[in-house]
């Protein structure tokens, strides 16, 4: 008989989006008639914009010709979606990036969780707490921690506590670490980063020689014109930092799939020997075994997105979610909450009442108001006692579940 790898059994059996699915269950079948508003997902509502729509049909019906069918296509990505990439992400705001640089992937989640492949086990590796689940478990799966301690947290793995004290960023470690991941604005505290903030980070990385594994998933919510939407608007990060974008919230893409990993060619790590090796070749190198591409179609609705009414059209879905996190935060401000994120970020994150832990508010609030939210402790131990609401979701259901939560004080 085969073994399996027992990495996997050291995960967390009761893992975060099941278990609220199970309580919500149990409610909606104890409860027929009452409606449910879902305030705690982290997938888009709204319909891909109709420039993007266009181009993916143009694109399918490319392929339904000999003589414009296309096959595997080039192994980083079409050049037409990295040229736009680099352009209007980077170059436009006078970043250095090219389209060599650039990586088409079908996914930040599968980028982020695959990218530790090129790493040694021997790095040590920085986690902020509260998190995105998918680098911690990706990181375990790998065999690169220890058992789960009593407090969630896994041996092996350097966590960097981002409670409200720290204003949810994690201080600057004072040992030294190899891999840092980080996530701004952040899921799931809708926190975002100064220029002086990521400074720092840049300049810890380069006395450190550690590699920053940046997540800017939910850049295209900063509209703040101060804050960075890149690690490379920071100087000298080109040399330590890599980073991670995705059309998923940015577009609208996450049914469709189509994000893309930033690999500088300055990119350097080295073996047990000290001598140094570019990171790039290594990326590449597991991609195109691992990995064939993402489908044409795909790549051309993705390059809409930067077309000038793609642009506008993006930016017109994104403000509506921007909105409805401005009506949540202030209302749930009026109501006596202390809530923090909700501006230039889709997530609010909200204290619970009266020092509640987050599943007892969970279950309070579905009982209640019928409104399901994210337990904040699902994403960490620092997360305890507060609560992910999410604006992705429709203006009436926003409000609705607003006034339910209202009548619960
Ligand atoms: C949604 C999200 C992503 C995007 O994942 P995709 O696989 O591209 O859909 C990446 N990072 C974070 C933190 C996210 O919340």
């Amino acid at each position: 008989m085969a073994w399996i790898n027992e990495n996997y059994l050291k995960l967390k059996a009761g893992y975060l989006f099941p278990e609220i699915s199970r309580r919500v269950e149990k409610f909606s079948r104890e409860n027929p008639d009452k409606k449910i508003i879902r305030m705690g997902i982290g997938d888009v509502t709204k319909p891909l914009v109709a420039s993007v729509v266009r181009a993916f049909e143009e694109g399918v019906r490319e392929m339904a010709t000999a003589a414009t069918f296309r096959g595997y296509g080039p192994e980083q990505g079409y050049a037409f979606l990295r040229e736009l990439v680099a352009q209007w992400d980077y170059q436009s705001r006078g970043v250095q990036i090219s389209a060599d640089d650039i990586f088409i992937s079908d996914g930040s989640k599968c980028d982020t969780g695959n990218i530790l492949e090129i790493f040694g086990n021997q790095n040590k590796i920085g986690i902020c707490d509260p998190v995105y689940p998918v680098y911690v478990d990706s990181a375990v799966m790998g065999g690169r921690t220890g058992a789960v301690q009593e407090n969630g947290y896994f041996d092996g793995l350097y966590y960097l506590p981002c409670g409200e004290e720290s204003h949810f960023l994690p201080k600057i470690p004072e040992q030294k670490l190899d891999l840092v991941f980080l996530c701004f604005p952040n899921n799931p505290t809708g926190q975002t980063a100064t220029r002086e903030y990521l400074t720092q980070w840049v300049d810890y990385a380069r006395e450190n020689d550690c590699i920053l594994l940046y997540d800017a998933a939910y850049e295209a919510f900063i509209r703040d014109v101060e804050i960075p939407h890149s690690i490379f608007e920071i100087p000298g990060a080109k040399s330590v930092a890599m980073e991670f974008r995705s059309f998923s919230k940015t577009a609208g893409f996450t049914g469709t799939r189509c994000a893309f990993t930033v690999v500088p060619q300055e990119l350097e790590a080295r073996n047990s020997q000290g001598e140094k090796f570019p990171i790039r070749p290594l990326w590449s190198r597991r991609q195109t075994t691992k990995f064939n591409g993402v489908s044409y179609p795909v790549q051309k609705a993705a390059a809409a997105v930067y077309s000038t009414e793609g642009r506008k059209e993006v930016a017109e879905v994104i403000d509506y979610y921007l909105e409805n996190a401005r009506i949540m935060k202030a209302s749930l401000l009026r109501m006596g909450f202390t809530v923090y994120g909700g501006k230039n970020a889709p997530y609010i994150w909200l204290k619970t009442l009266r020092g509640m832990k987050s599943w007892e508010f969970f279950d309070l609030l579905l009982k209640e108001a019928g409104v399901v939210g994210t337990p904040g402790a699902g994403f960490g131990p620092a997360g305890e006692g507060f609560f992910r609401l999410s604006a992705f979701a429709e203006r009436e259901s926003v409000e609705e579940g607003l006034l339910r939560i209202s009548k619960i004080q």
